[in-house]
């Protein structure tokens, strides 16, 4: 029996990439949250204040009301209500989509996940702007991908850099997509350019690779920010519809619900082209069979009940006034130490730290100041900048985050 023991317990038990994985660096920061006092800039939570619970309460008695669909198994594919509501959403943000183009998927998450089952073996190439959203290279090591990092500016993934590398590249080795956040990206807030977008969508034509737009912020942009285009640019998607061929679009589409409703829906969606789809669809029906249908209903009855709109706005206003507080507190008055990008939307500040401070007492006395964010160094597949980090700004209100900012001083003075 001891040797049974033994053998379930030794690291050959477990799949190589599970043999000793390392988890979620940001959810390996929750024991701090809970202590008494903390403010937290560190997870990307939308505010619970902006939670529209009066709506989706009704949103939830309408749910119970339309009949066996909201408590049986769903088509793997989604609630035709919810796919629906979602195709007018892609609509809205200048996309082609019917109901028929949308997978709804149990949070973005799960759908980027389904891509690299269905399109990533071991050792292939996969380009990842960097700094990166942590849950995406840990999908990446899951599955043994060989990540290469492409480097981001203040406008977004640096397309120059791309094409050289991608010249550069041996033909064994042109990689199976590329990841990126076109819209106020996780972690650096970056708004890529229209002509990014474009020369983005050439490449992906050009060496044949997938490019996943990752979209959950983009609707929280923000108004009167200069250099915000008078018009956002057209998605990655919608772009690669125009320069592709009909049915050859290489970008694959995701968004959620998470950040302008509620996360706990768990409805994401993907908007791809028919064969990718259909694989990712019976991906997932290994992985859940289908996502939940009572939240897809509460989700559908949600959108059509016409409050979407204005919640989205409530968002937007209040999550400018944070990130105000958030960057000014930190870049006007003495020398905070701590230079800040000045997002156009969505919920991340990212920052550099002045060389003289040293990044780890820096945590450790913000810890102890009782305020939290996120190291840089989650941010990053490897060689990693120290001297970032991350700031959310969407989930405290104005007074907390000024009180954040007087601790972050305070810590800082206490890391030099
Ligand atoms: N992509 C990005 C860039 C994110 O920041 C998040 C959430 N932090 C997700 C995907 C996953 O969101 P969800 O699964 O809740 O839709």
């Amino acid at each position: 029996m001891n040797q049974n023991v033994n053998q379930h317990t030794s690291l050959a038990a477990f799949a190589a990439p599970f043999a000793e994985p390392a988890g979620s660096p940001i959810r390996e920061l929750f024991p701090y949250l809970s202590r008494p006092g903390m403010i937290s800039l560190a997870g990307g939570y939308p505010s619970p204040s902006l939670f529209d619970a009066e709506g989706l309460a009704q949103a939830a008695q309408q749910a119970m009301t339309q009949g066996s669909a909201t408590l049986q198994y769903s088509a793997t594919e989604g609630l035709p209500e919810l796919r629906e509501a979602l195709a007018l959403q892609a609509q809205e943000r200048g996309m082609q989509a019917t109901a028929a183009d949308i997978l709804v998927t149990t949070g973005s998450q799960q759908a980027f996940d389904l891509l690299v089952r269905v399109l990533v073996e071991p050792g292939d190439t996969v380009l990842v702007e960097v700094p990166a959203y942590p849950a995406t290279l840990q999908a990446l090591r899951l599955a043994q991908a060989r990540i290469l990092p492409i480097p981001m500016d203040e406008h977004g993934l640096q397309t120059e850099a791309l094409a050289e590398l991608l010249a550069a590249l041996p033909a064994a080795q042109r990689p199976k997509l590329l990841y990126s956040v076109p819209n106020f990206s996780n972690p650096r807030g970056t708004l890529l350019t229209g002509e990014r977008r474009a020369a983005l969508v050439q490449l992906a034509l050009q060496y044949g690779f997938w490019v996943v737009e990752d979209d959950p912020y983009g609707e929280l942009r923000f108004d009167d920010v200069s250099g915000l285009p008078e018009t956002m640019p057209a998605t990655v998607r919608g772009t690669g519809q125009r320069l592709a061929e009909a049915g050859h679009n290489p970008v694959v589409y995701l968004s959620s619900l998470s950040k302008t409703v509620a996360p706990a829906l768990r409805v994401g969606w993907m908007l791809a082209d028919a064969p990718l789809l259909r694989r990712c669809t019976v991906a997932k029906q290994t992985a859940d069979l289908c996502t939940s249908a009572l939240t897809q209903m509460v989700a559908a009855c949600y959108l059509q009940s016409g409050r979407y709109p204005a919640t989205v706005q409530r968002a937007r206003q209040e999550y400018q006034r944070r990130m105000q507080a958030l960057v000014q507190g930190l870049s006007t008055g003495p020398d905070s130490g701590i230079r800040c990008s000045r997002p156009a939307g969505g919920m991340f500040v990212w920052a550099e730290l002045d060389r003289s401070i040293h990044p780890q007492k820096l945590f450790d006395a913000a810890v102890a100041q009782g305020v939290i964010y996120v190291p840089g160094k989650a941010f990053y597949p490897a060689d990693p900048d120290l001297h970032t980090l991350r700031m959310s700004f969407a989930a405290p209100e104005v007074a907390q985050i000024e009180q954040a900012v007087e601790r972050l001083r305070t810590a800082v003075q206490q890391s030099r």
